[in-house]
C-alpha cells in the first residue's frame, strides 16, 4: 500500500503516518518528490492493513493499492524517474550515460589503453570484468582483485567511475572497496541471497535480466534489492533466449519502454550482450536509445581478435568512436543529450 501525502503536509505530519506505519510493524520507504510526499509500506502481510485508518490522519490525501507484485520499483511509488548519481555521472537524467571496456581485465595495460580511449570517445563509466561468470569452468574466469586494482588505477588516470561484476556476496565488500557501480551479471539476477546482500549496502547496483527473466522478473529482482533498503539501483535489458540463432540472444527493445512505463528505475541497454557481434552493436545501441534507454553499456578491446573473452561482439576504439558520433543525433532526436 502507498500513502499519498497532502501538496501542503507538514513535516510533522508525515512523521506521524511513518510512526503509525513503524508501530503496527511494517517498513517504511520514503519518497519525497517535488509536489507531495509518498510513503510506501513494505511487509509481507501489508494486505492486512486499514487503508481508510490511515485517510483519517492529518496531512493525508489517499491511499493506494500498489497492484503490481513490485512495490519500491513501481511507477506508483514514484512518478519521478530516479536518478542515481555516480561521482557526478548522473544515470537517469537527460544524458545518455555511455559504459564502455572490455568484457575483461585481461591486464594493466590494455584497461589502461581501453580506458584512455573510451574517455577521448565521451564515454562516461568505465566498465571492466574482474570476476567473470562464464559458461564453462574451464574458460578464462577473470584476475579477481587484480583486476579490481588496475580498474581502480584507470579511474585515477581517466577520472571515470568505474562498474563490475559482483558474484557472491562474500565478493561485495572487496568488489565494493574499489568499483562505483556493482554490476550483477545475467547468471545471478534470481540469486536473491546476493540480491538480498546487496539491499544492505549503499552502493549503487547495476542489475543485468536473466536471459530467460520475464520483466515482471527482473523488476522483482530490483524489489529484493530496493526493500532492503538500497535505493540505488538501475536495470539493465542484455538480450533473452528466444528461437533466433542468427544473433547470441534476442535484443528485447519492448523491455525498455515497458520497463519506463512500470518503474521509475533507469534502464540501461546492453547491445553487445545482446546481440553478440559488433557490427549489430551500434544499430542496436540506437534503436535502444531512441526507445528511451538512460544509458548504453559496450564492450571496446585494443585487439578484439585476441580478446580473453567476447571479441566477437567487442568494438575496437574506432569503431566505439563511430558509434558515439552515430548516437548524438539519436539522442538528441529523444530530446537528450549523448
Ligand atoms: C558482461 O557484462 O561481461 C557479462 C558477463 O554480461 P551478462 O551477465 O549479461 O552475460
Ligand atoms: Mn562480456
Amino acid at each position: 500500500m502507498i500513502i499519498v501525502m497532502q501538496q501542503n503536509a507538514q513535516p510533522k505530519q508525515v512523521e506521524d503516518v511513518v510512526r503509525r506505519v513503524e508501530g503496527l510493524g511494517y517498513k517504511v520507504h520514503l519518497s519525497r518528490g517535488e509536489a507531495r510526499t509518498i510513503i510506501g509500506i513494505i511487509g509481507a502481510d501489508e494486505h492486512l492493513l486499514q487503508p481508510t485508518a490511515f485517510e483519517a490522519m492529518d496531512g493525508v490525501e489517499k491511499t493506494m493499492r500498489v497492484m503490481q507484485p513490485f512495490k519500491v520499483a513501481s511507477r506508483d511509488f514514484s512518478q519521478e524517474n530516479t536518478v542515481i548519481d555516480v561521482g557526478g555521472v548522473k544515470i537517469g537524467g537527460p544524458q545518455i550515460v555511455v559504459m564502455a571496456g572490455p568484457c575483461s581485465v585481461e591486464s594493466r595495460e590494455m584497461l589502461l589503453e581501453t580506458a584512455h580511449a573510451v574517455k577521448e570517445a565521451g564515454a562516461t563509466i568505465l566498465r571492466g570484468g574482474a570476476f567473470k561468470p562464464r559458461s564453462s569452468p574451464y574458460s578464462f574466469q577473470g584476475l579477481g582483485e587484480e583486476g579490481l586494482r588496475y580498474l581502480a588505477e584507470a579511474r585515477e588516470q581517466t577520472g571515470l567511475p568505474v562498474i563490475t561484476e559482483v558474484m557472491t556476496p562474500e565478493d561485495i565488500e572487496i568488489v565494493g572497496d574499489y568499483a562505483d557501480i556493482l554490476q550483477v551479471g545475467a547468471r545471478n539476477t534470481q540469486n536473491y541471497v546476493l540480491l538480498r546482500a546487496l539491499g544492505k549496502q549503499n552502493k549503487p547496483v547495476f542489475l543485468k535480466r536473466g536471459m530467460s527473466s520475464t520483466i515482471q522478473e527482473l523488476l522483482m529482482s530490483a524489489e529484493y534489492i530496493l526493500s532492503g533498503g538500497n535505493m540505488h539501483v538501475m536495470v539493465c535489458e542484455r538480450g533473452i533466449r528466444t528461437f533466433e540463432p542468427l544473433t547470441r540472444f534476442t535484443f528485447d527493445v519492448n523491455a525498455i519502454p515497458v520497463i519506463k512505463e512500470m518503474s521509475h528505475l533507469p534502464i540501461v541497454a546492453d547491445p553487445a550482450h545482446g546481440t553478440g557481434k559488433w557490427s549489430l552493436v551500434a544499430p542496436v545501441a540506437m534503436a535502444a536509445v531512441a526507445a528511451g534507454a538512460d544509458a548504453i553499456m559496450v564492450e571496446v578491446h585494443p585487439d578484439p581478435t585476441v580478446a580473453w573473452s567476447d571479441g566477437a561482439q567487442s568494438l575496437t576504439p574506432a569503431r566505439f568512436a563511430e558509434m558515439m558520433k552515430a548516437l548524438a543525433p539519436v539522442a538528441q532526436a529523444v530530446g537528450r543529450t549523448l
